[in-house]
Formats: C-alpha cells, structure tokens, sequence
C-alpha cells in the first residue's frame, strides 16, 4: 500500500502483540473488516525467538508469559496452530482468584458504558454486597506482601532490585506463568498471527502507526508512516498508556485531563537480558536467582551499572533443546536494577560490556564453567526495548509500579475517546494472563457496537 493510499476497516488494531493479535481473533471472528498495524518486519512483539548466535535462539525479551487462561487458549485455537503451553505448578488460590478477575473484567467490558477516564476505576476496590473486594487494591496487595513476608519497600521497588518480582505485588496476584513454549515464545507468536489470519483478520507489519486523526473526539483514520490511511471509528491501541495518548494524537485533540493522566503517568524500564550459547549443556540444572542488594538499588537510582546486578538465570535449553545445536546450551540472565538512562551518557558498546563482564562473573562464581564453554552472547539494556517494541523507557510492565499505577488504578479497556481503546501493558488486565487485555478490549469493542461478545 503507497503514499496516500486509503482503505475501510471496521477497527484497527495498533501492535501485533499477543494482545492486538487475540484481540484481532475475536473480532475477526465475530465479522469485522479488522487490520493490526505492526511496525515491525514479523509479529509477535515481545513474543519471539531470534537466532542470536549461530544455531541458538532465545526469546529476546522474557522466556515466558503469564499464563493465559484456559478457556482463552481455548477460544483463541492456538493449540490448532501449533503450541501446547505446559501447565506449570500454580497456588490454586491465586488461580482462582485470577480467574475472577478476569471474568469481572470482561462482564464490565461486556456493558456498555459512557466513555469516562478511568478514574472512577477506584470505585473497581470497594467489596460488592456478599464479595470480598472485586478488583485487588492496595489493601488486597498489603494483604499478600503481610502473608509471603516481603517487605513493603521490598515490594514497591521490587522490579528494580529483584527480577523475580518483576510485577511486584501484581506479580504476587497473579503469579501463574506457563511454562517455557516449545520453540520459544516465537511458537506462541506465530500460533497467534496464524489464528489471526486464519479467521479473516489482515496484518500488516512494517507499518509504523504515527497518528489517530479524529473528528469531533471520535477517530476517523489511523496515519501510517508510509502515508497511507485506515479509515475506521474504532481503534485499539495496544502501546501503553503514555506512548498512547502522547505519541498518536494531536495534543489539542486531546480532553486536557486525559492528555495531564498521560503526562504524570510514570514510566521506569529496570530490566536488562543477556543470552549465552554454550558448547557444552548449561552446568545449572534449574533456574538460579542471585538476588540484588542495596547498593544495586542505589547504582540503579543514580543512573549506574549496579556491581552486582541481582539476576536470573535459566537454562532454557534444558526445557527447550530445540533452542541450541545438540551438545550445546542457552542460558537466558534477566537482570534487574538497569537504568534506562545512564548517569554519564548513553548505553555504548563499552557500558554493555561492562554490564555483561559483571552479569557474567556473578553467574560464574555461583555456576563455574559457564564462562569457559561460552561460545556467543547478546546483550539487550532499557533502550534496546524501547527500540524493539516501543515500551516507553524499556518498561515492558507498562508503567512504574507505584501505589498510585497500580491494580485497579491502571485504564481499562474504554478511554475517555469514544471509540478508542487501550489493551497492552499498561492496563487493568495486562497482569492476569497473556492476550486477556486484548481479549477485554476485544469483548468492549464488540459490546459498544451493540453486536456479539467476544
Ligand atoms: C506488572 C505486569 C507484569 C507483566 N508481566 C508480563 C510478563 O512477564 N510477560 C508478558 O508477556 N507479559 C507480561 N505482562 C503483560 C504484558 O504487559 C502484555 O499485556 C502482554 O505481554 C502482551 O503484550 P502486548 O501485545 O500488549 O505488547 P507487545 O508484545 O509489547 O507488543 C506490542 C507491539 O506493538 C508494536 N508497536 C509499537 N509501536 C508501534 C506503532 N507505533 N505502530 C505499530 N506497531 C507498534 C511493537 O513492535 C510490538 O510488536 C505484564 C503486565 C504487567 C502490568
């Protein structure tokens, strides 16, 4: 499609995620004309698996999701186009506690409601007659970090200092994760474009969405970088809640509460990964967390390369052989407390370095051997996420986690633009499970059109 080229699609979906693509399953699947708008060259987002060395993948970003639900999986028919997600051990409780939550929000989604902002969304923590608190608040959050014995403080800056809480006390809502997707999360993205495709949906990848043109506070057209259009009145933005609203519309399109909840909505990347190819099979026969320390968290918050970054480290190819030669091995290392921006300048070839000679003589005092059958590694620090993905600052959990951004604080899947929506990382969903935001979003879009449920 060229420069100035124009086409009609009932919605368009931003982001070729796991959210925009099950998203664009269940509105394709209910009869809509729907096109997802990917910047990148293949879908997937954040999941996918890149050869990094020659004859070893990884999944660049995070080695898994959060576990989608049942019946989602179900509904969504990944499983016929390819991938079985291992069930992993789960705490039932929490489970089942998830599975409320999702059904809550997706009966909210169902209801059509008048477009506000989401700050009646506080209303979502008072406890319904004979319920308990129906969307976890912060008195739910306390409430877990009293009985797993974390402390508060541990909690609030939990993604900077310790990459197992990454998600922090949301982490501990929801703390279900599927096992590792044979083949890497790329099986799962590829399943998801797949199904996509299969039920009628178009998607369309390096093509950069630039700008939501509205008329009278309703969207009239999605501008593409290449200079073409989509003529549609319903778009669902999958990028967080800041890259959303500051980056797609003209700001004095915007309601100006809207456009001040973008600009004080805080953003904070703290995660770096480091893929290793071994020659010889990974000398760790599970996952291996070293945790950070206090002065990781300092160096984080003055802009440093922590000494001792905390870290986790997993042996993916055990799980996974498929990922590197026979005889050989990938370790993945997901590091906390790394600045987005550095004190003393930006993320050069030298700083990685160091950032890697640091990561790597933390695992090898702990793990001996690695060092000596290394054979590649990649680096990947904030800005490569943004890059990659456009989460703003490299934060890949949609926004810093703070009391005030957190749980029931974060947007739903309505915005306060009629015939605007939002899934992706930033919103009330995203935590509970892979693809729920968009299937939310999915379920409000159709219930606004007054048609079937997704
Ligand atoms: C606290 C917390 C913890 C979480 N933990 C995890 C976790 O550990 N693992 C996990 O998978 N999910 C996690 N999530 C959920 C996650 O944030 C997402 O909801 C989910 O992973 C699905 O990804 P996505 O589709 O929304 O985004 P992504 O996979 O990031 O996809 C976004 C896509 O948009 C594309 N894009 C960016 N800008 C543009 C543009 N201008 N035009 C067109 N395309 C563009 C990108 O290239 C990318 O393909 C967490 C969420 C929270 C809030």
């Amino acid at each position: 499609m060229g420069l100035g080229s124009q086409v009609r699609y009932d919605a368009a979906i931003i982001g070729a995620g796991a959210d925009g693509l099950a998203a664009a399953i269940l509105l394709a699947r209910a009869n809509l004309d729907v096109i997802v708008i990917e910047r990148a060259a293949q879908p997937g987002g954040r999941c996918i698996t890149i050869p990094f060395s020659p004859g070893f993948f990884a999944s660049p970003y995070q080695d898994d999701v959060p576990r989608i639900p049942a019946a989602l999986v179900q509904g969504l028919g990944v499983a016929q186009h390819g991938v079985i997600l291992a069930d992993g051990s789960a705490d039932s409780r929490i489970l089942f506690r998830r599975d409320a939550i999702i059904a809550r929000a997706r009966r909210e989604a169902l209801t059509p409601a008048p477009h506000t902002v989401w700050k009646k969304l506080q209303a979502h923590m008072q406890p319904q007659a004979g319920e308990g608190p129906v969307w976890p608040g912060i008195d739910w959050a306390d409430k877990s970090i009293a009985e797993t014995g974390i402390s508060a403080d541990a909690v609030l800056a939990g993604r900077a200092i310790d990459p197992e809480l990454a998600g922090s006390a949301l982490a501990l809502l929801t703390a279900a994760r599927s096992d590792v997707v044979g083949g890497g999360l790329g099986a799962l993205g590829k399943a998801l474009a797949s199904a996509a495709e299969a039920a009628g949906a178009t998607i369309r990848c390096n093509a950069e969405a630039c700008e939501i043109k509205l008329h009278r506070r309703k969207p009239q057209a999605l501008m593409i970088s290449d200079g073409s259009e989509i003529e549609t009145g319903t778009i669902l933005s999958t990028l967080d809640f800041k890259r959303t609203f500051l980056s797609l519309f003209a700001w004095t399109a915007l309601p100006a509460p809207l456009l001040a909840a973008a600009r004080d909505w805080r953003m904070q990347g703290a995660g770096a990964r480091l893929l290793l190819a071994l020659r010889k099979p990974p000398p760790l026969d599970a996952p291996l967390f070293l945790p950070g320390d206090a002065d990781a968290l300092a160096a984080f918050r003055r802009g440093a390369i922590p000494e001792r970054p905390p870290l986790l480290a997993d042996p993916v190819s055990l799980r996974d052989p498929t990922l590197s030669p026979p005889g050989g091995g990938v370790i993945t290392i997901t590091l906390g407390a790394i600045p987005h921006a550095l004190f003393d300048g930006g993320w050069t070839y030298a700083k990685r370095e160091v950032l890697a000679a640091r990561a790597l003589t933390r695992l090898e005092a702990a793990a001996p051997g690695v060092v000596a059958s290394l054979s590649g590694l990649k680096i990947i620090v904030p800005p490569d996420m943004e890059d990659a993905l456009g989460a703003t600052h490299g934060d890949l959990d949609g926004g810093l986690l703070a009391p005030d951004q957190m749980l029931g604080f974060r947007p739903g899947p309505r915005s306060a633009l009629s015939g605007v929506y939002l899934a992706g990382s930033s919103v009330q969903a995203a935590p509970h499970g892979a693809c729920v935001a968009g299937a939310v979003a999915a379920a409000a879009i159709l219930a606004d059109r007054g048609g079937a449920s997704a």
